[in-house]
């Protein structure tokens, strides 16, 4: 199965996807994470995108579609072929080259699944959220916060707040979102793929709500 994940920054994409990866087998492809570790290893991709990406701008359609084909192509060749888009497409430009590319690759989407969640509660899980450094676990200061301040519960790695999770990226970030949304809903609905799930609660009340709408129980 190969299923898009979309919804706002701080719908619960990352979290969930690592739920979906477990029960389901997929590969989550996410063009956040890719870019991340670009910038962090200071690769010329990096350093061209940090600027914009801390501003909670999007990188250019093509700069980012080369990174997904070339990942996406490494993971076929190495045998996988079930992949979550988390992140990525993130406008009708973006589906309709994700849709050339999976069928010069004949695979295609399957279903794509928006996790719905309203604005107030964005804000909150954004401005708390803190990320590990060595395995993206994430948690939030006050809603789900570690042990210990600062440290991972789950390999002991350091707690960062990311660059773009500050009031004013976040305010740019969402906006985007808002503004190029429908027409991929649309887009995706129009193919019949489209299913919405309510993610406003907590990650182990809306994982059985996906599973459901992706026609399984958990
Ligand atoms: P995310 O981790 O999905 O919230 O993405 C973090 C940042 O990476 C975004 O605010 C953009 O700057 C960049 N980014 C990630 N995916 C895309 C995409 N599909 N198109 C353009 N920019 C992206």
């Amino acid at each position: 199965m190969n299923l898009v994940l979309l919804g706002p920054p701080g719908a619960g994409k990352g979290t969930q996807a690592v739920r979906l990866v477990q029960k389901f087998g997929m590969l989550q492809l996410s063009t956040g994470d890719l870019l991340r570790a670009a910038v962090k290893a200071q690769t010329p991709l990096g350093k061209q995108v940090a600027t914009v990406m801390a501003e909670g701008r999007l990188v250019s359609d093509d700069l980012v579609t080369s990174l997904l084909r070339e990942n996406l192509t490494a993971h076929l060749a190495a045998g996988r072929n079930s992949f979550l888009f988390d992140g990525y497409p993130r406008n009708l430009t973006q589906a309709q080259l994700l849709d050339e590319l999976l069928v010069s690759l004949n695979i295609g989407v399957d279903q794509a699944l928006r996790l719905v969640v309203s604005k107030d509660i964005l804000m909150q899980r954004l401005c708390g959220r803190r990320v590990c450094r060595s395995c993206g676990a994430t948690y939030h200061v006050l809603f789900g916060p570690p042990a210990k301040e600062g440290i991972c519960d789950k390999c002991g790695g350091e707690l960062y707040q990311r660059a773009d999770d500050n009031e004013e990226s976040i305010g740019n970030r969402l906006a985007i979102y808002d503004k190029e949304i429908q027409p991929l809903v649309e887009y995706y609905q129009a193919k019949g793929l489209l299913v919405d799930v309510n993610a406003d609660e907590e990650a182990d009340v809306v994982f059985p709500r996906i599973a459901r709408a992706l026609g399984s129980e958990v």
